[in-house]
């Protein structure tokens, strides 16, 4: 609950990303006067739906897929659901095998028992990683995503279950409970999703807590497109009194003056350049020390079908990990980490059209696909995606009515926060995680009183989750206005 109303102190926002939006509505909602200023021409950053491919067929540009969507604090908060729908579908995500690892699909459904059933030998030891987990889902999501790593965590068993999954995941012990190749492919195909070596406690991490979500809350799909995350963000804002000016860069943080609060959507190093001549040279100097990972190139189709996977019940789930083994993947990522683009990379792809089918006309089926490149990459991937697709799926290829790529270099220059394509805004290492940018317990307040970092560049990380935003805008309504979080649900908008 709101203490007092300060409706002279001004707020700016930099960026409209979801944190930019989240730390916004939290400002807002609080009393504050909220500016959001955004580079771009629409709001949104990476929850952007446009048309992309071809007129009047609609891609999201960046996120696709909502794991935290429905799960994490923020949103839970802002009753995101009462706002927008999700298709929640029973298949969270598919990993396809073929060759020697036969050529079933391993899939993770919401239910456990279900994914551990058609795992085969190894579904029993699968199903014994997640479910201590599962018991503890909200402690898991609070050790991981609850705010810095400098913190005492709520439940400790729930850290304990989390830590000891990830030193065996992020380890070379990672194969020791596995004895075939769907369990571990599965599980290193949602580690993927954070770029780099493999086996590695980062990648395990992000691996163990996603997975978790997968068999907990699902892996949603906006109807609409990632976009309408954006737009509902926007339209509490503006019911709150606040702005948003698009296709408004912000250079220098002298185009700010007059704003007593300022909070910064962009990456650590946008925030160091923006804002250099008001940062101490110490905190400056750590911001630019933040370093940055490869990149991602992006590979979107319409088709006039839907893909023909070789194994059917890959229709059933919303995102697919095209990466094979878990052999074949670390290779993939090996590669990338080297400074290659792998002949048969890992390609992580989502089909919307079947569980949004009113997003685009009749028979048009739009597929959202990227994968991991080294940083700047301008390198084309297109015919090597096409290839791992047409792996699983034999005659996808004679389905494409039109192809883009959108290239790590081309991603960076779309979105400041990217560079090189890097779109976590700085690499997810171990050290990473835990000084994200910097080791501090309150990670989104600089030494400069009035100055905020608000982006994925702290914790707890990349993800369309607001997290970020809401946490940094917390930090400003207590430091600088002795506020308490303001109530953020549905109903107190009507
Ligand atoms: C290809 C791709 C696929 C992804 N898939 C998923 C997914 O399926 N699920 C998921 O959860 N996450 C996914 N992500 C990650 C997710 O999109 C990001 O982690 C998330 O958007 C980060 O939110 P943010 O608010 O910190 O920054 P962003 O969303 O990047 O927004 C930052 C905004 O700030 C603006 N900005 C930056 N600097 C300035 C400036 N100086 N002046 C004015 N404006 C500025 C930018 O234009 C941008 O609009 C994906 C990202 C990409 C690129």
């Amino acid at each position: 609950m709101t203490t007092s109303r300060p409706r002279s102190a001004r707020a700016a926002v930099v960026g409209s990303g979801p944190n930019g939006l989240a730390a916004a509505v939290t400002l807002a909602r609080a009393g504050l006067d909220v500016t959001v200023y955004e580079a771009a021409e629409t709001i949104g950053g990476g929850t952007r739906t446009m048309e992309v491919v071809q007129p009047g067929v609609l891609h999201d540009v960046c996120s696709a897929i909502h794991p935290m969507a429905l799960a994490t604090g923020f949103f839970r908060e802002f009753e995101l659901t009462k706002r927008m729908r999700f298709a929640v579908p029973e298949a969270s995500y598919a990993n396809p095998l073929d060759g020697a690892a036969g050529d079933r699909a391993a899939i993770a459904y919401r239910d456990l028992n279900r994914t551990a059933a058609e795992l085969g030998r190894d579904g029993e030891a699968y199903r014994r990683l997640y479910e201590p987990l599962l018991k503890r889902v909200d402690g898991v999501v609070d050790f991981a995503l609850g705010g810095s790593m400098l913190r005492l965590p709520a439940n400790l068993l729930a850290t304990i279950a989390t830590g000891l999954r990830t030193a065996e995941q992020g380890t070379p012990l990672w194969n020791l409970r596995f004895h075939e190749e769907a369990a571990p492919a599965l599980i290193s195909g949602v580690a993927a999703h954070s770029i780099g070596r493999m086996p590695n406690l980062a990648t395990a991490a992000v691996g163990v807590v996603l997975g978790t979500l997968g068999h907990a809350s699902g892996w949603p799909v906006p109807i609409g497109g990632s976009q309408r995350i954006a737009d509902v963000l926007a339209d509490d804002l503006l019911a709150h009194g606040g702005r948003i000016e698009t296709s408004m860069a912000i250079d220098d943080i002298g185009q700010l003056d007059g704003f007593e609060t300022v909070l910064f959507d962009t990456s650590a190093r946008g925030f160091a350049r923006i804002a250099a001549r008001k940062l101490p040279e110490r905190y400056r100097r750590s911001l630019e020390r933040f370093s940055y990972g490869d990149g991602a190139t992006k590979v979107d189709f319409v088709l006039d079908g839907p893909i023909p996977w070789r194994d059917e019940r890959v229709h059933e789930a919303p995102t697919v990990h095209l990466g094979g083994t878990r052999a074949q993947g670390a290779h993939a990522e090996a590669q990338v980490a080297k400074g290659r683009h792998p002949g048969q990379p890992y390609v992580l792809l989502a089909q919307p059209t079947a569980f949004d089918p009113d997003r685009n006309p009749a028979g048009a089926h739009a597929v959202w696909s990227y994968t991991h490149v080294p940083a700047g990459s301008n390198e084309d991937m297109r015919e090597r995606v096409i290839r791992q697709i047409e792996r699983f799926a034999p005659g996808f290829r004679d389905r494409i009515v039109a192809v883009k790529q959108t290239t790590a270099d081309e991603l960076s220059r779309y979105n400041r926060n990217y560079h090189g394509g890097d779109f976590s805004a700085g690499a997810v290492s171990l050290p990473q995680l835990i000084a994200r940018p910097t080791l501090k317990a309150k990670p989104w307040r600089s030494p400069v009183v009035g100055l905020y970092l608000a982006s994925s560049s702290t914790p707890p990380g990349p993800g369309v989750h607001g997290l970020s935003g809401w946490y940094a805008a917390k930090e400003a309504l207590r430091a600088q206005y002795g506020l308490r979080a303001p109530d953020l649900s549905f109903q107190s908008l009507v």
